[in-house]
């Protein structure tokens, strides 16, 4: 009797031991089923298969940008409409990884827990998904990237709609290239760059650093400085792309003095630099829709201080994801809190299954109020009285700052330009990116002034 209890105990466990395996799995299949269902490694929906009876994906103004007949999946019959929405809407295979057809491929080939993916036509309840982007808006930004490589990001700061989110290289989801994986024009071209690509961001970040500064002092934009062209710090020259003489913080940000900036961000310390940087989404990602941004990177621990100093103006080893910068952008038109934006404005509810508020990051306050109005005092400033207010929008009043981040020895740039309008009926933020366009002010202003403008001609006609 005695030996047969102390058998039954490790029986008992064992037992007790699969059950629990059993309930974690079971668990884990009704939670997780339908993305499982869509992974990419699932081979059998490298194909079109569960897209043939998909249902429709239209844009804001209800063009149909995506839908299924006879089996087939199909796209708009504008070529270059399919080639501007290709990274938002997808293709047949499940590349593009954060495309709405990636994203909801279950929800859209009407995924059912009991039958999967193999759910008899009859019962198939795939429905529709009305996204928040324009059309007209995304070809304006293809046709102002043109053969630059590069990202553009707008969205409304106070309903949270995207607009636009556009990337390239991109290509024909109804006649994918054939070369695709070899050649060089179309290198990453399965990569939304506004969403999952980072880049050095050049002296956009300067807006951070000013930011650092404000929240410590209030009155930091009065720091005045005497701009030679360089400076320098650890034994090391930092230069400026010009002399700018006598400036206070005005001055520095209208100019984009390195050297103020430099210094300015010795002064702050790597612990406000790096809490102000973290504040504006450094070193976290952001969720829209289910959808996941790549990590921005401000790590200053191992940097001396010439690098630190670097750091300041947004170079070093500094990253960034063009929709993080958006979104930090964001709150300065918002009063110092982010808006984080939104893609998807309508669903069917069958679709709609499943979807919980924690799919969209919370806003988060990234400065305090006072701070962001004197951000904006100042980006202002510098479009008015550097940049030219109507060299970026006739129609629009926009707040901006460019940067042009240096990514060798030779002067190969990015170009950035990030911003916002101040227009009641037209309240937008924006990030543009240009690969190796190597001057924020030439390059990435015209692609945001042809997007701005075809966006106030989506809101205002
Ligand atoms: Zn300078």
């Amino acid at each position: 009797m005695r030996n047969t209890r102390k058998r039954s105990i490790p029986v008992l466990m064992l037992t007790l031991a699969f059950f629990a395996g059993l309930i974690y799995f079971t668990l884990n299949l009704v939670t997780h089923a339908s993305e499982w269902a869509s992974m990419p490694y699932n081979g059998h929906l490298s194909d079109s298969s569960g897209l043939e009876y998909a249902g429709k994906i239209k844009d804001r103004n209800g063009v149909v940008l995506a839908y299924s007949k006879k089996g087939k999946r199909l796209y708009n019959e504008d070529e270059e409409l399919r080639r501007a929405c290709l990274h938002v809407v997808g293709d047949d295979s499940v590349n593009i990884s954060t495309a709405v057809q990636t994203m909801y491929r279950s929800k859209l080939s009407g995924y059912d827990f009991v039958f999967g993916l193999g759910v008899p036509d009859r019962l198939k309840k795939g429905g529709d998904i009305t996204l928040t982007i324009d059309s007209e808006v995304q070809r304006a930004a293809l046709r102002a990237l043109g053969d630059y490589r590069g990202a553009v990001v707008v969205y409304n700061y106070k309903t949270r709609e995207i607009l636009c989110l556009a990337s390239t290289p991109t290509y024909d989801p109804m006649n994918k290239p054939e070369d695709i994986e070899t050649n060089e024009a179309y290198e990453g071209a399965y990569l939304n760059r506004a969403i999952s690509a980072t880049y050095a961001p050049g002296s956009t970040f300067k807006l951070i650093t000013a930011e650092a500064a404000l929240e410590k002092d209030s009155e930091a934009y009065k720091r005045e400085y005497d701009c030679s062209g360089s400076t320098e710090i650890g034994g090391k020259a930092i230069n400026c792309y010009e002399v700018s003489g006598h400036i206070d913080m005005f001055g520095a940000l209208r100019e984009s003095c390195n050297a103020y900036f430099a210094e300015l961000t010795v002064d702050l310390g790597k612990d406000r630099m790096t809490d102000q940087a973290q504040k504006c989404g450094f070193g976290k990602r952001w969720k829209f829709d289910g959808i996941e941004t790549a990590r921005s990177v401000y790590d200053v621990s191992q940097a001396n201080d010439n690098e630190f100093a670097w750091s300041g103006v947004g170079q070093y080893t500094v990253l960034e994801c063009p929709m993080n910068m958006a979104i930090r952008t964001s709150a300065i038109a918002n009063g110092g809190v982010s808006v984080t934006p939104k893609l998807i404005s309508k669903m069917d509810s069958s679709l709609a299954d499943g979807m919980t508020p924690d799919d969209n990051s919370s806003p988060e306050r990234m400065m305090s109020s006072q701070t962001a109005e004197k951000m904006k005092e100042m980006m202002d400033d510098t479009v008015a009285n550097y940049y030219g207010k109507s060299y970026l929008s006739d129609e629009l009043d926009v707040c901006a700052k460019t940067g042009t981040a240096e990514i060798s020895d030779d002067g190969t740039a990015h170009a950035w330009v990030t911003g916002f309008t101040t227009d009641e009926d037209c309240p937008l933020v924006f990030a543009v990116l240009v690969e190796r366009g190597n001057s924020g002010y030439k390059v990435a202003i015209p692609v945001a002034s042809a997007v701005l403008s075809a966006a106030a001609r989506s809101y205002r006609s």
